[in-house]
Order: C-alpha cells, then structure tokens, then sequence
C-alpha cells in the first residue's frame, strides 16, 4: 500500500487516512496499531474494497503487481474471499443467526462448485482445521449455540475457505476472555505457519500485538507514526508516540515497570493539529512541530519515523 488516502465525501472533505504506506508479507503478521479513531478498520475496509459509500480512497493497494484500487466491483467482490478476507472483533456480527454454521462455512465451497458429500466433507474439513470439537455435529447448530470462542473459529473457518492469501484480522480477540484469546491467537499463528498466509492484524492493544507480530505500524490521527520490525519498535521506539505506547503497557516496556498512561486525547482526523499531529501531547515538542508536518522517513534501515527529532531516540 503506497499513499493511501481515504477521504470523506463532504463539503469539506477530512482525510481519514493521509498518505498511508506499508507492507504485508506472506507468512509475516503485520500489526496494525493505534488508539481508536485512528483509523484502523477503515484501513481494513478499503483494502477489503468495503469502504462506505461516503468515502473514497486514492492511491495504490496493490497485490502482487496488480492495482486493485479503483478496479470495477465486480472483479474486486471477485478477490474477495479468495485474496482477501477479514474477520471482525464480534464473531455474532459476522455470523447469519438464522443460517447453520454449516451452511455459513460452506457458502465459498459451493460458490466454486462443491455439493452434496464432498461440499459436508470440505466445511468438516474447515472446522476442523480451525480446532472446533466435533465437527460433524457443530456444522448443524446455529451460531446461539455455540460459545463465543467457537463463533469466533466458525468466523475464521469461513474466512479461510476461499484460500484468501491476505487475512485481515480486526481486533479479532477484544471481545473475547483471556484464555480463549490466547487460543485463538496461537490458531491465527498456526495457519500462518501452515499456510503462509499474511495477516494484517488491526488492534488498538500493543500487549496483544506484541505476541504475534512481525512488523509493527503505528497508526496516529490517520498518518503512519512510525514502522518496523516489531521487536526493534518496541525496544527502541523512534517516535515519541511510541514510547508513550510502550510505556502505557508496562509488559512490552522493559525500559518501565509500572504503566503510563498518555496525556492528553487522541487527536481526530477531522481536528487534526497544524504539524506534527501529535504536538500538544508530545512531551518533546518544539517551535517546528506545530509548523511543519514530518513525513514518514527511514530513519535506520527497515525502521520509519515520522518525527522531525526521530534521530536523536537512536542512542537514547
Ligand atoms: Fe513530538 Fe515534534 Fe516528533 Fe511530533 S515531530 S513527535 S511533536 S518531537
Ligand atoms: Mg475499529
């Protein structure tokens, strides 16, 4: 993804998203990280081609050299599934309450021509995979009747049966308890393994995204606040909304050990500050940040900054 921008349709257009670049990488998991309205699921959207009628999107999504921004609906609702697939934080939301999980997890199969015992073996076969207990019968119940952790794998079984290359994944746990998250996590981990998937994982919670990402991109007021491989980030973040991240959690945070939380209110893409977005909470701001925008640079090899200071972290 290079530039994107994604603005509203009004009068006054606001840039939810101004000028967003990053990468997913097969096999690799990108966290996609920010407080909320940020942002993020609007990200997930236009990349899945479900924006709101109400926005448009500029610049390039690209998947292997092809420009899938813009292209007619028709052929993107044909990537849909099969290159691209999301799941969302309440597996309810996702699910048809009055169709069996069956029926739900089978839709892509028969949609490529499978019927009869061959389509009940292949849903089997999906939520299996996906770790649900006996299958065969889970297939027929409705999703009331399964437990949240359950909904939540028929959800992922659904969004694997296309054989979707990219998996976008938006806060997929947040509604789910602590032991079930951590499963549902070690699955997503797995079917990378397996399949070498990429997973674009959206979350406004960095002691999650710390487990299970490659690279990290931290999102704020719409723009990229810094990028890289998410160990390095997270050891030596190079922009100071980062290390303000970091230091809210105390677990991710060697450097601290009880939790800090960030002063201030999340900027809005609609109130966005003149400059550097983040000025009136950055404890390092100067005279040049409210002035001039930084723009997001590669400040070592492999690691994006989007602050003017962003040199002066590297030997903190
Ligand atoms: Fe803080 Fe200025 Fe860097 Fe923005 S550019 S993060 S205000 S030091
Ligand atoms: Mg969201």
């Amino acid at each position: 993804m290079r530039d994107l921008v994604v603005s509203t349709d009004a009068d006054a257009p606001v840039r939810i998203l101004d000028g967003v670049s990053l990468d997913v990488r097969s096999g690799r998991t990108t966290a996609l990280i920010g407080e909320s309205g940020s942002g993020k699921s609007i990200l997930g959207s236009a990349v899945m081609g479900l924006l709101p009628d109400t926005m448009s999107a500029q610049g390039e999504i690209v998947f292997d050299d092809r420009q899938v921004l813009g292209i007619p609906e028709r052929q993107r609702r044909a990537l849909r599934g099969r290159w691209v697939a999301m799941i969302f934080q309440d597996p309810l939301a996702a699910l048809n309450p009055s169709q069996r999980i069956g029926r739900q997890v089978g839709e892509l199969l028969r949609r490529g021509g499978l019927r009869g015992k061959a389509l009940e073996e292949g849903v089997v076969r999906l939520l299996a995979r996906v770790g649900v207990p006996r299958p065969e019968e889970r297939a027929h119940a409705f999703p009331h009747q399964l437990s949240g952790g359950l909904r939540q794998r028929a959800v992922i079984a659904m969004a694997l049966s296309g054989g979707p290359r990219l998996l976008i994944a938006d806060e997929p746990t947040t509604a789910l308890d602590v032991t079930v998250q951590k499963r549902i996590l070690d699955l997503l981990a797995e079917m990378q393994r397996d399949d070498g998937i990429a997973i674009l994982f959206i979350s406004h919670d960095l002691r999650v995204v710390s487990h299970i990402a490659d690279d990290l991109v931290v999102l704020y007021a719409g723009r990229v606040a810094e990028s890289g491989p998410a160990r390095s980030v997270l050891s030596k973040p190079l922009h100071p909304y980062t290390r303000a991240l970091a230091r809210s959690v105390p677990s991710v945070s060697a450097a601290s050990a009880v939790s800090d939380p960030i002063p201030g209110t999340a900027a809005s893409p609609a109130a966005r500050p003149s400059g550097c977005a983040f000025h009136p909470r950055c404890p390092l701001a100067r005279e040049i940040c409210r002035r001039e925008t930084p723009q997001p640079r590669e400040v070592v090899p492999g690691r994006v900054s989007a602050c003017h200071f962003a040199e002066e972290f590297l030997d903190d």
